[in-house]
This record gives C-alpha cells, sequence and structure tokens, in this order.
C-alpha cells in the first residue's frame, strides 16, 4: 500500500471509531404497563410519568451504549431489579404496593408521597446497577453497596427534595427490618442488613452537606467514630463514582 493510501485507511478507521463513539447515545425509555390487578397504581404512575423526572437528569448526562427501558409492571413478586440480560430495569407494581402498605399503616395521609420518594431511591439504586453492567465499570467492592453510593450520589447533590428520597429509602428498610427481626435476616445475603444500610444512608446524607443535614447524624444510631467519617466517606464515593463515570459524561451543556 502507498503511503498516501495507507494515511486515508488510517484517517478512516479513526473516524469509523469516533462515529462509533458519538453514536453512543442510549437513553433511559420510561415505560407503564397496564395491569388489571394494579390498575390504580398504573393509572396514577403513568397519568403522573413518574420516571421521567427520576430518569431525565441522568439521560442529560451520560452517554449509554444502548436504549434501556424502565419498565413499571407486575411481576409476582415484591421486587424491582436491572435484568443485565434483556438490559432492561423492572419496579414491579407488587414492591410499589407493599411500600404503599407499610407506609399506610402509620401515616395514611402522606403514604403516597412516600411511597414516591421510596420508589425513587430504588430506581436509582437499579440504575447503579444498570450502570455497572452497560459501561462495564469495574468495581472492588460489593455491588450491592456500590449501587446504594450511587443513589445516595445523585439524590443527595440534586436537591433537598430528592434528598427525602435518599431517607425515604432508609426508612422503608428500617420497616421492613422490624418487620424480619435482625436475627432472622441472612448475613450472607448480597445486600447489607437493613439496620446497616440505614446507618450508612444517614451518615453518607449528613456527609454531603454536614452543615445543613447535621439532623441526621441524630437520627442514625452510630459511634462517634463513624460519625466522624461520614464526610470523608461521601466525598470518598462521590469521587469513586465520578472517575468510573467520567469517560461517558456528556459535555455540559453551555448556559
Ligand atoms: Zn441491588
Amino acid at each position: 500500500m502507498k503511503p498516501k493510501n495507507a494515511l486515508v485507511v488510517f484517517l478512516l478507521l479513526v473516524l469509523a471509531s469516533l462515529s462509533s463513539a458519538t453514536a453512543q447515545n442510549g437513553k433511559l425509555v420510561p415505560r407503564y404497563e397496564s395491569s388489571e390487578r394494579f390498575n390504580v397504581l398504573f393509572r396514577y404512575f403513568s397519568n403522573a410519568d413518574f420516571l421521567k423526572d427520576l430518569l431525565d437528569p441522568i439521560n442529560a448526562a451520560i452517554n449509554l451504549p444502548v436504549d434501556v427501558p424502565v419498565v413499571m409492571g407486575q411481576c409476582d413478586e415484591a421486587n424491582a431489579f436491572y435484568s443485565p440480560e434483556d438490559q432492561m430495569l423492572i419496579v414491579c407494581y407488587e414492591l410499589v404496593q407493599e411500600f404503599y402498605d407499610l407506609t399506610q399503616q402509620d401515616s395514611p395521609e402522606t403514604a403516597l408521597d412516600r411511597t414516591r420518594e421510596a420508589l425513587g431511591f430504588v430506581v436509582y439504586h437499579e440504575l447503579g446497577h444498570a450502570l455497572i453492567d452497560l459501561l462495564e465499570l469495574p468495581i472492588v467492592g460489593r455491588e450491592e453497596d456500590v449501587a446504594d453510593q450511587f443513589a445516595v450520589m445523585v439524590l443527595a447533590t440534586w436537591d433537598t427534595e430528592h434528598l427525602h428520597m435518599i431517607l425515604e429509602g432508609a426508612d422503608m428498610f428500617e420497616r421492613s427490618a422490624r418487620v424480619a427481626p435482625a436475627d432472622e435476616m441472612a448475613f450472607w445475603d448480597e445486600h447489607s442488613l437493613h439496620e446497616q444500610r440505614y446507618a450508612n444512608f444517614l451518615c453518607w446524607a449528613y456527609g454531603s452537606n454536614p452543615q445543613e443535614y447535621r439532623i441526621y447524624l441524630e437520627l442514625a444510631i452510630l459511634s462517634e467514630r463513624r460519625k466522624s467519617r461520614c464526610v470523608n466517606e461521601y466525598n470518598q464515593l462521590v469521587h469513586g463514582w465520578i472517575t468510573l463515570l467520567n469517560p461517558y459524561l456528556k459535555p455540559e451543556p453551555s448556559p
């Protein structure tokens, strides 16, 4: 091959690789599946387009390799999960119902708001799993804890309203822990125990803004030593996630 032709081929290869990199314009796509059994939930969440507010900032900030459906639907179990096989995130109406029933018992008038807030946390936790899989992010800790940290990072730095989602998520785990006492819980489970997650969330929420969120330290049962580390822990988890996401972040829109 003549040097000039070799140069043209090289340039074409570079352009092809650039266009495949910029073709990574997949996004999170909200979807609400109708359900006879959960028709009230289907109508409420689809009419409000509940997922849009949660997914828009991620779509604006992160390049994804493919479109990823985020589906609210009936699954026959109270769960929310990311499926790596289908590259899809699912929030089951059964879980929504369970959250609603748990909060309804002691605060019926705010049950729906609290359910929405706790679900916001769950969606971001599952998005953490989705990003680890889709972007093949290298992690060196338990994926469940890393997914929790993603949720905390986004929600704590967003605004006070979204910070509430962490606290409702924490509260929901604490309620579940009361239903299933610690001695019946599986320490080998891939998730940390509910009480541990509750303590972590409050510690990190405080650590995100120690001046504003001192109240959260008082809600958590933490040793003085742990309390003194919350700011560092929060800064460390943000540093870790931003470093991992950096190659996939979209340029900030000019003002
Ligand atoms: Zn998880």
